[in-house]
């Protein structure tokens, strides 16, 4: 199954909410995924409800102690599986280092024998520490959202370059989609930046389904739902479902 990390080395460009409502997709469809919060700032985990008291309970203990992902993952109250994260997660870069051994430790864990039944959505930190490097080294999927925003572009630029430098070691181009999110047709900066992306990126590495502006979607965490649950007529909702049977329909969620 489908091993989906959502990435971008720039904060606030809609990789929570991604991950939140591509999560949902899945279980629209009638599938169980299982969700992976690794930033430290636990915003996946808190909108699911989850507060692990201790870094224990979170993945650090998959990364630190070894300990198997399957007894960090809880069922959550809306029926996902979730590994949650913990602030203590911010400290592995000093603790682990990023030798191969630690940097595909989740890779092997995922890939191990019955490991995972059903497909895997990572939701990664804005940095290229050791947790977003276990989540690239994991994924067959690259799913990089990119806010309708100058700065975010930037952002993507970043993306390529770092993935172009990691491409040497994994010896193929990594699959990847860019997303744009936050996209308002009334803003000219959106059709600027769409412009940008089509002259920076491969095109057919660029989505064809954007993410609207929507109030709806930034509301939904705050009350703890994903789109479908939150608003399911509205754009968002709308959006993400055309997200995923893009990704689905391009055989990339397989
Ligand atoms: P990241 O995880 O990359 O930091 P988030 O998913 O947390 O980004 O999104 C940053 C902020 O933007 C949040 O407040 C979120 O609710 C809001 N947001 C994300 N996508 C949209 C959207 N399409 N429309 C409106 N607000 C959005
Ligand atoms: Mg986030």
């Amino acid at each position: 199954m489908a091993i989906v990390a959502v990435f971008n080395q720039k904060g606030g460009v809609g990789k929570t909410t991604t991950a939140l409502n591509l999560l949902a997709a899945f279980g629209q469809a009638k599938q169980r995924p299982l969700a992976i919060d690794l930033d430290a700032q636990c915003h996946l985990t808190h909108v699911f409800g989850v507060h692990p008291a201790h870094a224990d309970e979170s993945v650090y203990s998959f990364f630190v102690r070894q300990r198997p992902l399957d007894e960090v993952a809880q069922i959550t109250k809306s029926g996902a599986i979730l590994c949650p994260a913990h602030l203590e997660l911010a400290k592995l870069d000093a603790l682990l280092g990023k030798g191969v051994n630690v940097v595909t430790r989740l890779r092997h864990a995922l890939h191990a024998p019955g490991a995972v039944p059903g497909p895997v959505v990572i939701d990664c930190c804005p940095l290229l520490n050791v947790l977003s490097l276990n989540a690239v080294f994991a994924a067959d999927l690259l799913l990089v959202p990119v806010a309708a925003d100058f700065l975010s572009l930037k952002g993507a630029e970043q993306v390529e370059r770092a993935l172009n430098a990691l491409e040497p070691v994994f010896k193929r181009r990594l699959p990847r989609r860019y997303v744009l999110t936050r996209y308002d047709v009334r803003r000219r900066m959106s059709a600027a930046v769409v412009e940008r992306m089509g002259a920076m990126l491969r095109a057919d590495e660029i989505c064809t389904t954007r993410i609207r502006e929507n109030v709806k979607l930034a509301e939904s965490p705050a009350v703890g739902l994903d789109i479908f649950r939150h608003a399911p007529g509205s754009r968002g909702a709308h959006d993400y479902a055309a997200l995923y049977e893009e990704l689905l329909g391009a055989g990339l969620l397989r």
